[in-house]
């Protein structure tokens, strides 16, 4: 069984007395390959969904992001292999491949969400797999998880570290499959579906903040010693959970996703049989209708006692093991 290890990397001495010019240059970035993915790309004539009520395209505003990310990285010394620079369309896997090919030392898909639910906007994380395993992708993903909310958002919003597989169950998101064993994540700083928020993305300055965001999140996962990633499948192998994908996503069902939790919630109060059982359909129910929510992580964990409530053991266990693998805490 081959285990992909990535060697740690110290974390730069300290330059007392330097300017930020440079120590800059000198910085933990110097000499790095860092893949940049601007997510989608050259599909405004094919793909209704990637886009907000004011016409903004999701492919439009990853790429600022992702020009600005590259000019910052390549004043510090990083070399940036970019997998597309215009919006034209790019295969998944050739994406993947241009990480693996110029032997990446990271790789981060810069994406903005979408969901039928125009109030919702907060930042969500994806590394590839179950967390046991993908440590680095992890430890990349927490910070960049905090970072952004940090810089984007006030602090009561919630941020989410979640597997690629909550989203894409049968086997994750294409990107991050297909260029694991280098530490990688896909970033979703905020959705566009929400009209204000889809407003402030078209602006300059807030790309340029997202940006630094991940710039600062780069600088401090190469500060600290990288955790090794080990193969897919070496610890975790749980079922899929089906969950609505892509566009289904803008559907009615999608809207539920609150009213279900709370009536959930609701019903877990009551403890007969009856009412448990209900409660554990309106959580399976809010989890498929939007499986990367701010409340999917909670919404499994109630599964898991009801499942164990209801007798059903075995599937309490599994249960158990997606709510930790899958949903990571960012604190
Ligand atoms: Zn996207």
């Amino acid at each position: 069984m081959i285990v992909m290890v990535v060697v740690g990397v110290l974390g730069f001495a300290g330059c007392q007395g330097m300017d930020q010019g440079e120590r800059d240059a000198d910085g933990s970035l110097a000499g790095k390959v860092v893949c940049v993915d601007p997510g989608h790309g050259g599909t405004a004539e094919t793909d209704h969904f990637r886009v907000g009520t004011a016409g903004e395209r999701e492919e439009w505003i990853n790429l600022r992001v992702a020009l600005l990310l590259r000019d910052m990285l390549e004043e510090r010394g990083a070399r940036v292999v970019m997998t597309r620079t215009e919006d034209v369309s790019v295969e998944l896997k050739d994406r993947a491949l241009l990480a693996v090919e110029n032997n990446a030392d990271v790789f981060v898909s810069i994406h903005h969400n979408a969901t039928a639910d125009p109030e919702v906007n907060f930042p969500i994380v994806y590394f590839h797999g179950a967390a046991s395993e993908n440590s680095a992708g992890v430890a990349l993903g927490r910070l960049l998880a905090r970072n952004i909310r940090d810089a984007l958002f006030d602090g009561d919003t919630p941020a989410c570290l979640i597997s690629d597989r909550a989203i894409f169950p049968e086997k994750g998101a294409n990107v991050l499959r297909n260029s694991y064993g280098i530490p990688g994540v896909i970033g979703e700083a905020s959705f566009f579906s929400n009209a204000d928020e889809e407003q402030r993305l078209k602006t300059a300055e807030a790309n340029r903040v997202e940006a630094q965001a991940y710039l600062v999140t780069l600088e401090e996962f190469f500060a600290a010693e990288i955790p090794p990633i080990a193969e897919v499948g070496a610890r975790v192998d749980l079922p899929p959970f089906a969950v609505l994908e892509g566009g289904e996503r803008m559907e009615e069902e999608a809207l539920a996703w609150r009213r279900l939790f709370l009536r959930g919630s609701e019903l877990m109060k009551s403890g007969d049989q009856e009412s448990l059982e209900e409660a554990l359909d309106l959580f399976t129910r809010s989890a498929r209708a939007f499986p990367d929510s701010s409340v999917a992580q909670q919404c499994h964990r109630y599964r898991v006692a009801l499942l164990a409530l209801l007798g059903r053991e075995v599937e309490a266990k599994v249960e158990a093991r997606r709510a930790e693998e899958y949903y990571v805490g960012v604190e």
